[in-house]
């Protein structure tokens, strides 16, 4: 099927911008980009973009969709005073309480959620003790056969729940890398919790496990200062030099936060090929502090940007990045155009996951599209394009027309198309009605 998308203002981060032109999809790829008006393409679907600006979709590169139905709670007594009672009064409270049908509905709704934030690959990280079996087939089923988006599953394996529960977790992730993966929609990690839910004996095990599938880590690092502690009393180790004795720092392996790191360690993963995920509104949000993202940018460490659950703005998150740098250094220059390598990486891992060319307005690259409903007061050229984006997010509400995931159209003039999305919220709330009186 092909599909033309006409009168569109359309620019990438990679320097290609035009005024007034038109892209051609031919099956899930890009086929042609040009400037002017479309050619005529014989049983093409046309979409007349009115102006509207066209990007390519945007990616997460750590979400918890299960946390979509916490929008709201409220649990009496909950006043945490750190991070480590944030996990334990909350999030692990709701995650436990999760049935099999909630999972599928957090992820309906936290994928609805991405749709129309433009985010059209997440990679996520689950947890859901009650319902682990099967649970991230709920989450497949949802977000990537039903909403067209493209998905990498983790299930986080941890000992808090016990030894029988931590092998469930292991044996989740493994059936799900061998039924769930689909190539180029979804694919898979080894989910970990973090360091200081893992004995040494369940990260062996999980290593071991995720060895012949090939399979690279999904994992929290030194997030709050817990970590560290926990890492360096018991093994006498700091965190990512504990996960390094595992193997743990391999390519493809994605680790979320990195807070509390020494400056060893920073040289460590500039080492290593891991990549760093920054998380900066969950970050502040938790006040767990802020990561070192210039530092570990100019030693050359990958650095991707996700939410970490807290919400699904990717473009709110990258000015948040901005923000954030500027804030914790003193210096409002802080990051400059280096911000921009967030989302660059951010292209190079769904690439790499989902096989795809990513990120770029170019025949052969993913037809992952987002047509934004902005009209720019101001002109945008090759190199300001991110930063209409970010200031139209927070002063317009900036939001997608319509979406292409993987050549289909998934929202079309501001309509879910595949899904009846009152309809899933209804029945989300009443799941989430559910799930709170059981937390
Ligand atoms: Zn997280």
């Amino acid at each position: 099927m092909e599909l033309v998308i006409d009168r569109v203002r359309l620019g990438d981060l990679f320097g290609t911008y035009h005024e007034q032109g038109y892209l051609i999809v031919s099956g899930d790829r890009i086929e042609a980009v040009g400037e002017g008006p479309a050619p005529e393409v014989s049983g093409a679907r046309r979409i007349d973009a009115d102006g509207r600006l066209l990007t390519p979709g945007l990616v997460n590169a750590h979400a918890h969709l299960y946390s979509s139905l916490a929008r709201g709670v409220s649990i009496p007594g909950f006043s945490p005073r750190s991070f480590g009672e944030i996990l334990e009064g909350l999030w692990w409270r709701l995650d436990r309480a999760l049935e099999p049908e909630d999972v599928y509905w957090s992820a309906m709704v936290g994928g609805l959620q991405h749709l129309r934030a433009g985010v059209t690959a997440l990679l996520d990280h689950h947890a859901s003790p009650g319902a682990i079996e099967g649970a991230l087939s709920q989450i497949r089923r949802a977000v990537v056969d039903e909403l067209g988006l493209r998905c990498d599953l983790c299930y986080e394996v941890t000992d808090r729940g016990g030894l029988a529960e931590r092998d469930a977790g292991i044996a989740e992730n493994l059936r799900a890398a061998k039924e769930d993966v689909l190539p180029g929609r979804c694919a898979a990690h080894m989910g970990l919790h973090a360091s200081f839910t893992l004995s040494d004996q369940s990260l062996e095990r999980a290593v071991q496990a995720a060895e012949p599938l090939n399979l690279p880590f999904h994992i929290h690092l030194a997030e709050g200062k817990e970590d560290v502690v926990d890492s360096l009393q018991r093994y006498g180790l700091r965190v990512a030099e504990r996960l390094d004795k595992f193997g743990i720092l391999r390519e493809g392996t994605l680790l979320a936060h990195g807070i509390h790191l020494s400056q060893a360690e920073l040289e460590l993963l500039a080492d290593r090929p891991a990549s760093l995920i920054h998380n900066p509104r969950s970050n502040m949000n938790n006040a767990v502090g802020a990561a070192q993202v210039e530092k570990m940018l100019s030693r050359g460490i990958n650095v991707g940007l996700g939410t970490d659950g807290y919400g699904c703005d990717i473009i709110g998150e990258l000015l948040s990045a901005s923000l954030l740098a500027h804030h914790t250094s003193g210096t409002p220059t802080a990051l400059g155009d280096k911000l921009l390598l967030l989302l660059y990486h951010n292209y190079a891992l769904a690439e790499r996951f989902f096989g795809v060319p990513m990120g770029k307005l170019a025949p052969g690259y993913a037809a992952d599209l987002v047509l934004w409903d902005y009209h720019p007061p101001t002109p945008i050229t090759g190199g300001n394009l991110p930063w209409h984006l970010m200031f139209a997010r927070i002063s317009e509400g900036l939001s997608p027309h319509t979406v292409i995931g993987a050549g289909e159209v998934l929202l079309s003039c501001g309509q879910v198309s595949k899904v009846d999305e009152r309809e899933a919220l209804a029945k989300a709330r009443e799941a989430a009605k559910r799930l709170w009186a059981r937390i």
